[in-house]
């Protein structure tokens, strides 16, 4: 496509873009200062981190003083605990298939992991490795005895996500850590905080995971870019190989300019973080309380901790993707719990392992509130979204 053809487009989309934006759990808008720090890299200074010259040096420099700033930003003793990687996605294969082939031995994961986990675990088990995935309750919790007992001498590596996508809903991340080092000291433990990093205190302290997969666009960053903290002496067989890159944990050129808006994204998440849930928490909050008093609504995993920005929601009798739709109509941006890459709706496996029936899962939406939001917003959200749910009933 010619360029002025590109610039047509994105104006027309521009266009398009919706009045409220409510599907931050799928994507977040750029922070400014990451697309200020990222401009010089995408326009003009370049070079190969891996080469010996000086363009190559600056280029590693850029690199290595991103790393720093995540490791200080996360309690990370040592920078060199961050391996870049092409996204959250990329960093969860990494964890488990990395782990378990690692050390020959299995894994054991819960029925509600992003896909990113769950696809890794069921590749294991086809590839002949031993994988237990661990049931929830009702809320979508897992009980840390459960995943504790169900890990034996053999288990490499369990995984257990922060918070999940669809619902929000927290597990007990530290417990698990704490009661599987006591059933076998020897398995790594993983969790997956794409959703929750910004949102919850996520670091590297001594006695929590071993390894956490963070991924850049979920917290104003670019996409294609995340990084897995990998505790020092966490043994993993990369999944890419090639040329050795990030100490042949992860082989690939380099991403510049995405990982130094990376490292911008994680500090200013970070640093706005006590913010971030006031605002959003209010926006939310705000949101079910006014809809709650207007239209048949049930909030999926009520009496859980949830993430502050998010609101899976029910409205009894009305499809979710006929309400989609006209919500879109109406400039209102939000997501069925499990929208696959092609845009369908498919059943989701969070819903369904929480024990919800395919009618009542396919009457749920999501919507998920971002850090430019706050009470006024989920207000506004709570009158359109009434108004649609009523001319729907
Ligand atoms: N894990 C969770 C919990 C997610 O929500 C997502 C993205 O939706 C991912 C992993 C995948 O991250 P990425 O889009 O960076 O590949």
């Amino acid at each position: 496509m010619r360029t002025e053809n590109l610039v047509a487009t994105a104006r027309i989309e521009a266009d398009l873009d919706p009045m409220l934006y409510l599907d931050h759990a799928a994507t977040t808008p750029m922070r400014p200062e990451v697309g200020e720090a990222m401009a010089p890299y995408l326009d003009g200074r370049f070079g190969n981190p891996s080469g010996i010259h000086a363009t190559a040096r600056r280029a590693k420099n850029s690199i290595e003083e991103a790393r720093e700033r995540i490791a200080t930003t996360i309690g990370a003793t040592n920078p060199l605990e961050i391996v870049f990687t092409g996204g959250g996605t990329e960093a969860d294969n990494l964890a488990v298939i990395g782990a378990a082939i690692g050390t020959g031995g299995g894994a054991v994961t819960t029925a509600v992991e992003h896909p990113a986990v769950l696809e890794s675990a069921r590749f294991l088990s086809r590839i002949g490795s031993d994988v237990s995935i661990v049931p929830v309750d009702g809320e979508g919790r897992v009980a840390p005895d459960a995943v504790a007992n169900t890990v034996d001498r053999g288990t490499a590596v369990v995984s257990v996500m922060t918070a999940n996508n669809e619902t929000g809903v927290i597990q007990p991340v530290a417990e698990v850590a704490r009661l599987v080092r006591s059933a076998n000291d020897r398995a790594l433990v993983h969790t997956d905080a794409v959703q929750a990093f910004g949102s919850l205190a996520v670091s590297a302290d001594p006695d929590g995971p071993d390894l956490i997969s963070v991924s850049a666009h979920k917290i104003g960053g670019p996409q294609g870019v995340g990084f897995l903290f990998v505790r020092d002496g966490a043994k993993l067989e990369p999944v890419i190989h090639g040329g050795g890159q990030e100490l042949g944990r992860r082989s690939g050129t380099h991403n510049v300019a995405a990982i130094v808006g990376l490292a911008v994204a994680v500090e200013s998440a970070v640093a706005g973080r006590s913010v971030y849930r006031e605002q959003v928490g209010a926006a939310r909050d705000r949101f079910e309380l006014d809809l709650r008093s207007g239209v048949n609504v049930e909030v999926t995993a009520d009496a859980a901790d949830r993430l502050v920005s998010h609101a899976h929601l029910r409205f009894p009798g009305i499809p979710a993707e006929t309400l989609l739709v006209r919500l879109d109509f109406a400039g209102v941006a939000a997501a069925a719990g499990a929208a696959c890459h092609s845009g369908a709706i498919q059943e989701s496996h969070v819903l369904a392992a929480m024990g919800v029936g395919s009618t009542e899962a396919s009457e749920s939406i999501r919507f998920s509130f971002g850090r430019d939001d706050d009470a006024a917003t989920g207000a506004e959200a709570a009158r359109i979204v009434s108004g649609v749910v009523e001319d729907l009933s």
